[in-house]
This record gives structure tokens, C-alpha cells and sequence, in this order.
């Protein structure tokens, strides 16, 4: 569904390149679970961003169902990041003045009753008229799973989304999010322990995936 072929990303520092991604081919399939592995800067934020169309490769080509993604325009692009994507980050970016229940639905309001049955279904029925400063971090992250899942997205793409929580808590909403989701999963992190139930591990180190 989603390919990468030889897909690089090259950032310009002062002038000076620095090789983010290097030669990247792989391919995501329907309802995978693709967890990315590897240490602090070896290139993990830079390729969810090539795969999702975020950013655009400075070599090679990433399609979404046969889709050059760099021959999309930024509004077919940023259709596709509303539509088909979903979003986890190791922040929530939850809007602090909206609760947990319109921060899922936000102006989609005939999306209401089934955000509550989200919010229940991740162990936070009761917690849907709590603000993001009222609930504890796991319980953020759940209201951002929910978020994330509304939408029922072809792919959800995670950045370290168990980096700001404990180990226990991390775990749980590694589960949550592999259980309820309908499609595919990209999931970053650097803790080998959060994806012992991924399909497949796409080990990277400065630039390249092994
Ligand atoms: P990770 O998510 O694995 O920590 P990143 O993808 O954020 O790694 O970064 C990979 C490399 O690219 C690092 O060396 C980082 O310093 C560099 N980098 C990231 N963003 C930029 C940028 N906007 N400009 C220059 N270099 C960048
Ligand atoms: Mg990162």
C-alpha cells in the first residue's frame, strides 16, 4: 500500500548535507504492523515523515497505492494526512482549551456519539469532559489514539508515542492502538521492549535501514 523506493532525505545544515534517510526500499502492506528501531538520530522522525508525505525525498519516490506522493499537490497531500493517515506523537498536541471528547471530534460534530464509544472502548468512557491538564499522561495518549482512530485510517503513522510514559503504560497503549486499529501501523521508537508484537522491524542506523 504504501512503497518506498530508494527514498532518501537529505537536509541542508549551513550549507553542510546530512544524509537523514539513505536508499530506503520497503513496502507497508494493508494491515501491518511495521515497527521502525533505532537510537536517537539515526534517521526514524525522517522517514515516518518521507512515508506519510510530510516531507518530501530528495532521492527516489514514495507512492500510497501506486500514488507518487511527490506528484500530488500539498492540498491532495495534506487530504491524504486528514483522510487516510492518522497521527500519534510522543506529545499529545491536545488543544488545551477543547476537552477530551471535542478534541477527537473537533468540528465534526455528527462524530460525537461515536468518539464516546471510542473513549469507553479505551478504558475512558468517564473521561471525555476532562481537559488535558486533568488527566494523567497514559490518558492523554489514549485520547490521542482515539483521535487518531476516528477517522478509520488506511495507516497510522507513531513517533515515539510510549517515550513520555512509563514502561507499563507504554505498553498499553502499544496494545490498544495494534488492537482497535483498521489498517496499517508505522510505529518509531528506540525501545526494542514496546514491539515484540510487530509484524515486521525495520532496523535503522544513521540513515539505512538493515
Ligand atoms: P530520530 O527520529 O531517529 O531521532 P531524525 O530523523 O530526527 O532522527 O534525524 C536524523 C538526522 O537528521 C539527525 O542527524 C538530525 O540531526 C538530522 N536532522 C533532522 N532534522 C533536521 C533539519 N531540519 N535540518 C538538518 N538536520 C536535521
Ligand atoms: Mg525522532
Amino acid at each position: 500500500m504504501i512503497e518506498a523506493k530508494n527514498a532518501g532525505l537529505v537536509y541542508s545544515d549551513h550549507g553542510k548535507e546530512v544524509f537523514a534517510c539513505r536508499d530506503i526500499t520497503t513496502t507497508i502492506s494493508e494491515h501491518e504492523f511495521v515497527a521502525v528501531l533505532g537510537p536517537s538520530g539515526s534517521g526514524k522522525s525522517s522517514l515516518l515523515y518521507l512515508l506519510s508525505g510530510l516531507k518530501q525525498p530528495t532521492h527516489g519516490q514514495i507512492l500510497f497505492q501506486n500514488d507518487d506522493l511527490a506528484k500530488m499537490t500539498d492540498a491532495q497531500r495534506s487530504h491524504l494526512r486528514l483522510n487516510e493517515f492518522g497521527f500519534l506523537f510522543q506529545q499529545s498536541f491536545l488543544l488545551g482549551y477543547l476537552n477530551a471528547l471535542e478534541n477527537i471530534v473537533l468540528h465534526r460534530t455528527e462524530r460525537v456519539s461515536a468518539a464516546n464509544d471510542l473513549l469507553d472502548t479505551l478504558g475512558i468512557g468517564d473521561l471525555g469532559h476532562r481537559f488535558p491538564h486533568e488527566l494523567s499522561g497514559g490518558q492523554r495518549q489514549r485520547v490521542c489514539i482515539a483521535r487518531a482512530l476516528i477517522s478509520n485510517p488506511k495507516v497510522i503513522f507513531a513517533d515515539e508515542p510510549t517515550a513520555s510514559l512509563d514502561h507499563a503504560t507504554g505498553l498499553q497503549v502499544v496494545e490498544l492502538l495494534n488492537k482497535h486499529r483498521k489498517g496499517a501501523l508505522v510505529m518509531v521508537t528506540h525501545d526494542e521492549s514496546m514491539i515484540t508484537a510487530a509484524n515486521r522491524v525495520l532496523r535503522i542506523e544513521e540513515g539505512v535501514v538493515g
